[in-house]
């Protein structure tokens, strides 16, 4: 098989193209099963589609068996090796596959001469999707290589076969109403910022019934026809394709497949045919898309699956986009473009998509200023407030808002003057333009104490700012939003890819990987955790890495690779105790060896740290110390998990206190054991860009702090504006306060 092939179809761009000239789902199909064949020189590649209701799995295409057996082969779960394969969730291979006890035969399909046999389950987190399953008339042809190759082919391929699946199994159906919203009489809402920048822009509500597609209506009497509408869907494919180039090329490493879906829903014979038989029929154009797409809507909403159920954005758009096509509107037009958004709630995959969308900015009724929604925002620069002002939901789409996320205010059709001055203070601040300069030699108190600070990347777009901002190293990575922003587990070689281009941005500085720490917030819209009560308290980060140990593996291995010839550290979040460091360097020390096996290029032994999150570590830190090389205090859920305040939660905000005595005498705490070890100590949660903190921090003894590339400047500048002595006074009769009442008023005072 050609590796440099295998490599080929891992990036985004290659699948992309199965797309072009696809004319429906069954051709789609038809072109990913002769692509795989072609790229892993195989004589057979098929897809099989497992339909649970009926517990059947069916084959839907093939290159290599005969045509015939299209829809015609079907086994159910655990039948036959592929049905095995499906099963039992993991690829099988065999060098002879008709002495396997398991193998089927099915007279008539061709498959007598074939020999070797692979077959890859595609599963959505642990749901079935179907297989697809290569063979060849040579013995023993497949290898080891080749089945880690054909995994990372399949997992880029499960959510559009899985759309593709919805599509064929649906029929057009009918009318869905659209409800208007009341009206609204408040001028001024005050909220809490979760990433800085201003914006003035019609705002739209995010409701589950929203859809515009009402206001074309007036369209259907312009005569259009049904050449009129074939225009108009071949212009939506142009447009999709071209977006999805974009995306890709401006963020490389969350925006896996995003307009594939809609891609699809034009290709689909159902909905097209639909739409063509309506007009066919004698409705008009405009009429018959209406039509069928809020048939589809219903249906979609009728599905029992969060994730699946999400496609009606898809479908809607699509909708959309192609009567915009027919009205003679330009592309420029989306739903969210240029608008404010305003939603009770949004996961942190909405911000990209609307990000994509270009949309203004955003307030949420509900999430918190540490939520992994506002810490993506300010990666994306989209300004973001939250307020817990539920009236904001019946504002009339269109209304004039300013949104004044540095203050946190949002005022509702506000005076010319208001928004002058507003934007008039923000072009002075601008001027952290000239900061640049300031940033060129490494920050020192004004009493030369040298102070590091790094960047938190959460997105590949950030390295820019960090670069720019002369950051020493990456403090954070998260690796998260890769995985949060996909519609499944991105493959080893894909975060490989993700990696590499991290590692090369930075130019050779030291970049700290924090392995994957999803839950809580940040879910996984692709696998299904059951629900939890407490997400916080559940299934999340380390713990769902070392309970899914294939997928904390694939992580491992590819950051160990990409780090080869770079510098890097690994470190673990949320750990609680020295038994789940131990396990997590077993598996990093067995990877390590697995690689070296395999003798793939990776690094040798990367620097091991754990974030300090929970109050437990407080009681075995001096036990953590020799098992690591550093801490890194990821004060945002330090915070919260030791005041038991959730950091999402806006009725509770105001207990959400970082001076409370009891958070900054722990941190003396794990700063004075770790310099008993000679460990160091930075800090990588928000609390490090306040400056009050900053020179609590920097007294208590800490030199090292990781934050969100935009505050370096503004960081570097306090530091060289501090003394370390002033600091060290500050911290100790902060240390010495007893109430939260004594701290925050010496917090206050401390504010230049
Ligand atoms: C933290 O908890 O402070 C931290 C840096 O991690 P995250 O915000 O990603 O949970
Ligand atoms: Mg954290």
């Amino acid at each position: 098989m050609k590796r440099d092939h295998a490599k080929l179809i891992c990036d985004v761009g290659e699948l992309s193209d199965i797309f072009h000239d696809t004319s429906s789902m069954e051709a789609f199909l038809q072109k990913i099963v002769e692509l795989i064949a072609e790229h892993m020189s195989a004589d057979v590649c098929s897809i099989y589609l497992y339909y649970e209701e009926r517990d059947e799995l069916v084959l839907k295409a093939t290159k290599g068996l005969k045509p015939s057996s299209v829809n015609n082969v079907k086994m159910k779960l655990g039948e036959g090796l592929t049905g095995k394969a499906l099963k039992e969730l993991r690829p099988i291979c065999e060098a002879q596959a008709r002495n396997n006890p398991n193998f089927r035969f099915f007279p008539g399909i061709g498959e007598e001469r074939y020999e070797s046999f692979l077959a890859v389950p595609m599963l959505r987190g642990n749901i079935r999707i179907g297989a697809i399953v290569v063979q060849s008339e040579k013995r023993n042809y497949f290898t080891n290589d080749d089945i880690y190759v054909f995994r990372a082919i399949t997992s880029q391929l499960v959510n559009t076969v899985e759309t593709a699946k919805l599509l064929m199994s649906f029929d057009e159906g009918k009318k869905a109403v659209v409800t208007p919203m009341p009206a609204f009489d408040i001028k001024l809402v005050k909220g809490r910022v979760g990433s800085e920048g201003v914006s003035f822009s019609p705002a739209i509500v995010l409701t589950e019934n929203l859809t515009e597609l009402t206001r074309y209506l007036s369209l259907a009497y312009k005569g259009l026809t049904l050449a009129d509408f074939h225009r108009a869907v071949e212009m939506a494919e142009e447009q999709l394709a071209q977006l999805q180039n974009q995306v890709e090329a401006m963020m490389y490493d969350v925006a896996s497949l995003i307009f594939t879906s809609q891609i699809l829903m034009l290709k689909d014979k159902s909905f097209i045919n639909g739409i063509i038989s309506l007009i066919e029929q004698g409705e008009t154009p405009v009429h018959a898309i209406v039509q069928v797409v809020e048939g589809y809507v219903k249906k979609f909403g009728l599905i029992n699956d969060a994730y699946l159920r999400e496609k009606i954005h898809d479908v809607k758009d699509v909708g959309r986009r192609i009567l915009e096509n027919l009205a003679g509107e330009s592309d420029t037009h989306h739903e969210y473009a240029e608008k404010l958004v305003i939603a009770h709630e949004l996961l942190p995959s909405d911000a990209l998509e609307l990000y994509s969308q270009r949309v203004k900015g955003i307030i949420v009724l509900s999430g918190g200023v540490t939520s992994h929604l506002s810490i993506l925002a300010r990666s994306l620069g989209i300004p973001l407030v939250i307020a817990d002002e539920p009236q904001l939901m019946l504002l009339a789409a269109g209304t004039p808002v300013l949104l004044d996320a540095v203050m946190g205010n949002i005022h509702v059709n506000p005076h010319k003057a208001l928004v002058e001055n507003v934007f008039a203070r923000e072009d002075l601040n601008k001027n952290i333009e000239s900061l640049k300069a300031l940033v060129k030699s490494e920050p020192k108190t004004q009493d030369n104490v040298a102070v590091n600070l790094y960047a938190n990347i959460n997105l590949l777009g950030d390295v820019k700012a960090a670069c720019e901002f002369n950051a020493r190293g990456v403090g954070l990575y998260r690796t998260e939003f890769p995985f949060i922003m996909r519609s499944n587990f991105p493959s080893e070689e894909e975060q490989y890819q993700i990696y590499r281009r991290l590692l090369e941005g930075m130019g050779g500085k030291e970049v700290t990987f924090r392995t994957l720490d999803i839950g809580g917030d940040k879910v996984l819209s692709y696998y299904n955790n059951g629900k939890e009560e407490n997400p916080f308290l559940g299934l999340r980060s380390i713990r769902f890495s070392l309970r899914h140990q294939d997928i904390f593996e694939q992580q491992i291995r590819a950051i160990l690779r990409a780090g080869a010839g770079h510098n890097i550290s690994i470190m673990f979040p949320m750990i609680s105790s020295v038994d789940e460091v131990r396990q997590a360097k077993q598996i990093l020390a067995e990877c390590s060896r697995k690689l070296r096996k395999e003798k793939k290029d990776c690094h040798p032994e990367p620097r091991v740290g754990i974030m300090i999150e929970l109050p437990s570590v407080l009681e075995i830190i001096e036990e953590l110390s020799q098992e690591v090389e550093f801490f890194s205090v990821g004060t945002n859920d330090f915070i919260q998990y030791l005041l038991a305040v959730d950091r999402t939660n806006e009725k509770v905000a105001d207990m959400y206190v970082p001076h409370h005595p009891a958070v900054l005498r722990a941190l003396n705490k794990i700063v004075k054991a770790a310099d008993r070890f000679k460990k160091t100590v930075s800090i990588c949660g928000d609390m490090a860009h306040h400056r009050r903190y900053l020179e609590f921090f920097i007294g208590i003894g800490i030199r090292n702090f990781s934050v969100d590339p935009r505050y370096l400047p503004r960081m570097h500048q306090q530091i060289e504006e501090i003394s370390h002595k002033n600091c060290q006074s500050f911290a100790e009769n902060l240390l010495s306060k007893v109430t939260i009442g004594e701290t925050s008023a010496l917090i206050q005072g401390s504010r230049k």
